[in-house]
Order: structure tokens, then sequence, then C-alpha cells
């Protein structure tokens, strides 16, 4: 689904708020919030995924049986603080991007912001907005063995989204939102195929057997 026509490039957080409500409205999306998934084993005898997931507001576990399970849990939802030697003699604060809130306690202090992908970049933009004296470093030692000159990464496979046995997985291929929408289109249109296999296979047999 598209933006409104009118739409600026860089859309505003309450536009892109709006732009999902209207998504969910439209493809009368109904999602169940607040679980966790523990657990997925795809079992062989009934072809079907079970999946346990916490229901953290009930605290109880909830058991879903599923055809197809499609994993969509993003590619940074854990932060990952990588060992740097000398890391544990630093005096400083330390704090891994995904605790940032904003600068505001940063201001006219010296913080360096390592690594410059969208996190990096956004709070090192934040941080000198809030008056900090910022510096960020980039990794670029080794970049070129991995990126292409258009900086996205060499080895692309045209079904990363696609595994087996009905199991899919969207967003993982570093391509943003463009991507994770790609990857959408081509599971939604792969269930659909499979779906439509089944139905005429079964329109098959029962023909066949009048
Ligand atoms: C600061 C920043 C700025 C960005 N700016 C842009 C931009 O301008 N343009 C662009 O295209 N992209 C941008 N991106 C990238 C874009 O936000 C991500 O590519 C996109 O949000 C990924 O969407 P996703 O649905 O794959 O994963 P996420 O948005 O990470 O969603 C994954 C969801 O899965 C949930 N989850 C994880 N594990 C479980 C579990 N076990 N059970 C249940 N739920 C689980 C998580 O809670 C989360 O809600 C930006 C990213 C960051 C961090």
């Amino acid at each position: 689904m598209s933006f409104p026509p009118n739409s600026p490039t860089f859309v505003s957080k309450n536009e892109f708020l709006e732009y999902l409500d209207t998504y969910v409205f439209h493809f009368d999306v109904n999602p169940l919030y607040q679980r966790v998934v523990e657990s997925a084993f795809f079992d062989n005898v009934d072809g079907k995924w079970h999946i346990k997931a916490m229901n953290v507001e009930r605290n109880i576990v909830e058991n879903y049986v599923v055809r197809f399970l499609v994993v969509a849990t993003g590619e940074n939802s854990e932060g990952f603080v990588p060992r740097i030697e000398g890391l544990n003699e630093f005096g400083g604060k330390i704090m891994h991007s995904i605790e940032y809130g904003n600068g505001k306690s940063f201001k006219k202090k010296d913080v360096l912001v390592v690594g410059c992908g969208n996190s990096g970049m956004e709070i090192a933009y934040d941080l000198a907005n809030w008056g900090a004296q910022t510096s960020i470093v980039a990794r670029s030692s080794d970049d070129g063995a991995i990126f292409d000159e258009n900086g996205m990464p060499k080895k692309r496979s045209s079904c990363h989204w696609k595994g087996e046995k009905g199991i899919y997985c969207v967003g993982f291929a570093s391509a943003g939102l463009f991507g994770i929408s790609s990857d959408a289109k081509n599971i939604s249109e792969d269930i659909n195929r499979i779906l439509m296999h089944v139905d005429n296979k079964m329109n098959e047999i029962s023909s066949s057997s009048n």
C-alpha cells in the first residue's frame, strides 16, 4: 500500500503512525500484542508449525498451530556490545544505542559514537543538537571487501526470504523498509501460489472421486 500521493519524501513520525493505522484498517490486520515467541518447531506428523508464545500481559503461555510461519523479529532487536580491548578500564559512561533516549544529559560532554549505521548516525546528530561535543567512528578497513560501490552487500540471494517447510523471514536483507516490503510481497505471493496449488489439487481429487 503506497503512501498518499501528497506525502513528503521523508514522512514525520505522526504521518508514519497514521500510515500504519490506515494499513491495519485497510487490510483488516489483527495483530496480537504483548506476546513473546519462545519456541517454534515443525511437526512432521501434521505438517504444521507449533509455536509457544508467552502472553506477558496475562503471564500465561499460549500455543499456536499454523501452516505457515513468517519470522519478522528484526535484525537489531537485541543490543550487542562487542568485546573491545580496554573497555573495562574506561572511566566514562558506556551505553548501547538501545538504551539511548535523548542527548539531554550529554550537553557539553565529549561523546564518541561507535559505528555509523542508522542508530549511530541519528544518535550522533541528536547529541550534536543537544550541545554535546560529538565524534563518530566508522569502520572502513574491510568494507570494500563486503560492499559494492553503492554500499550494498555484494552477496545477495534472490530467495533469502524463503526457508523450508513453510517458514519465511522478513527484514533480514539489510535493505531497510524497502527490503522488508519486497520480502513481504514475495512471501505473500509464494503462500498464495502454494494455497492455489493445494486448492487445484483438492478440486482435481474431488472431481475424480465423483
Ligand atoms: C535509528 C534508526 C533509523 C532508521 N531509519 C530508517 C529509514 O529512514 N529508512 C528505512 O528504510 N529504514 C530505517 N531504519 C531501519 C528500519 O527501521 C528497520 O529496517 C525496520 O524497522 C526493520 O523492521 P522489521 O519489522 O524487520 O524489524 P523491527 O522493526 O525490529 O521489528 C521486529 C519486532 O519483532 C519483535 N520481536 C523480536 N523477537 C520477538 C519474539 N521472540 N517474539 C515476539 N516478537 C518479537 C520486536 O519486539 C519488534 O517489535 C532505521 C533503523 C534505526 C534503528
